[in-house]
């Protein structure tokens, strides 16, 4: 395990008295203690962004962009030791946090060439009336200290997601990481430093969301918060940030429809719901929750579905055998447990699951679910799938927009009509056909619609929403 993460702690404590412990999910053992971070040692991060910022205008495209390639390098060269500390503070299975850590490589490889890639456009004045001997074109530049606040499930990758495109265009970064996984981000800032980011450019503020947070909202010097954490923390974000830029990335309680013209893959398509649904206990925003089948093959996918669901493995996270190990907190395995127990009161089935198993919760499937039981309306974030019966693939597509949260969707079906028409109709931020909702690659466009997210993250994409835009127009006449 490395220690890197030590010495910086070790400078944030000099700042405060304070600290608090960070337990180990699994095992729920005290790891170490974390700083909780001043007011005024936010403050004064922010004001060294600033000077930072200063440093950072002065690169070429081509320099931050080899400070981005350097850092995904270092990154792999230390793989082990990032995915180790993953699993330390987040209790994810190893061979997804091994997963997590190729992902973060990719994210800051993609922002590397996103840096050199920066364009506007020329614009024609002369369409309009008078605008002739002229002319005009966009550039981007950069909007300085962008304040990030993370959440726990990926502690390193959905950093990088706003550290890399951040980086790419010039700006400085203040991570608030969340209390409980703040590791991985202090080692990523590390790596940053080695990889030859100007000092400050970057900088990690441990502590208490609400309290750091608010510095980073109110602060005139703070140009954009990017947040990806839960639904009602956005909204709140969104309503004190005034016209400050704003990225929200929220939860989802995502759906996927399996049409019967996919029948003779249904085995197939159970393993991926496995994975999908129960990978890292289900904590991940775009888990499979709602899956609604066609009404002819809803038996035989439930049998497929029970059987693969009840091969997975609990256990330590370090081990590369371990499917699932303990939830998040306490608070989070037993909220699970009682909206478990709530749906079943409301009449639905258990197949499988439905009860503790260390500090987690069995893989569990539900089945007959009323729609407005929690495990259904709601973002379960817990190894729970919800298994409804449809007779038609319009049903279905009223329930699956039948939800607050617009982030992913998944169809499988052969009838291409079909795909197509859920591919318009469906209220998500993506579409995914023949796979998964639990479906994420780096660089795509990735945002949520209704209470799933205001605005877009994936490396281009994110940038669009770090950079100002200024037009310029030069009359020649
Ligand atoms: P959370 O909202 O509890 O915390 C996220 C971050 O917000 C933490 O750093 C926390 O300290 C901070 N915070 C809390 N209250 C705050 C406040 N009042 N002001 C400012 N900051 C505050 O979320 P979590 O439990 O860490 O993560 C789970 C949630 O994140 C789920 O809803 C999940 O769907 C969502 N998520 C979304 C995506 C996505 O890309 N859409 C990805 C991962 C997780």
């Amino acid at each position: 395990m490395s220690t890197d993460w030590k010495r910086y702690l070790d400078n944030l404590a000099l700042g405060t008295n304070k600290t608090y412990p960070l337990i180990n999910p699994h095992t729920r053992e005290a790891i170490t203690d974390i700083p909780e971070c001043t007011n005024n040692q936010m403050e004064d991060a922010i004001s060294k962004s600033n000077e930072a910022f200063q440093k950072m205008k002065k690169l070429t495209s081509e320099e931050r962009s080899t400070i981005l390639d350097n850092a995904a390098r270092l990154i792999a060269a230390q793989k082990e030791a990032f995915a180790r500390t993953i699993v330390l503070e987040s209790g994810k299975p190893i061979r997804f946090a091994k997963g997590e850590v190729d992902r973060t490589v990719e994210t800051l490889k993609f922002a590397s060439t996103e840096a050199r890639k920066l364009e506007g456009e020329s614009i024609r004045l002369d369409a309009a009336p008078g605008g002739a001997g002229r002319d005009a074109y966009t550039i981007f530049q950069p909007i300085g200290v962008v304040g990030a606040i993370t959440p726990f499930n990926f502690p390193l990758n959905l950093v990088a997601h706003k550290v890399g495109p951040a980086l790419a265009v010039g700006n400085t970064i203040i991570v608030k990481p969340a209390e409980k996984t703040p590791l991985s981000s202090i080692m990523l800032a590390q790596v940053m430093d080695q990889a030859g980011l100007p000092k400050d450019a970057i900088q990690v503020i441990t502590g208490d969301g609400p309290r750091l947070g608010k510095i980073l909202i109110d602060h005139p010097d703070v140009a954009k918060i990017t947040f990806t954490g839960s639904p009602d923390v956005g909204k709140f974000i969104k309503s004190q940030a005034g016209l400050k830029k704003v990225t929200l990335e929220l939860g989802n309680n995502s759906a996927l429809y399996i049409d019967n013209s996919v029948k003779d893959k249904l085995k197939d398509v159970a393993q991926k719901v496995v994975v999908g649904g129960f990978s890292y206990n289900g904590q991940v925003c775009i888990s499979t929750q709602r899956v609604y089948v066609h009404e002819d093959i809803s038996e035989e996918f439930l049998q497929h579905l029970k059987v693969a669901t009840e091969t997975l493995v609990y256990g330590d996270p370090n081990k590369d055998t371990t499917d699932l190990s303990g939830m998040i907190d306490e608070k989070s395995q037993q909220r699970v447990l009682d909206w478990i127990e709530e749906a079943l009161n409301e009449g639905a089935r258990l197949i499988t699951g439905g009860e503790v198993i260390g500090n987690g919760v069995k893989p569990t499937i539900l089945t007959n679910v009323p729609s407005d039981s929690k495990v259904s309306c709601q973002e379960v974030f817990g190894p729970v799938v919800v298994v409804n019966t449809v007779s038609n693939a319009e049903a279905a597509l009223a329930k699956m927009n039948d939800s607050q949260y617009g982030l992913n969707a998944g169809v499988f079906t052969y009838t291409l009509p079909q795909a197509f028409k859920f591919a318009h109709q469906l209220e998500v931020g993506q579409v995914l056909i023949n796979d998964l909702p639990t479906l994420r690659f780096d660089h795509m466009p990735y945002g949520g619609l209704k209470s799933s997210g205001y605005g877009y993250e994936g490396i281009k994409y994110a940038i669009r929403e770090m950079v100002n835009m200024k037009f310029i127009s030069i009359n020649y006449q």
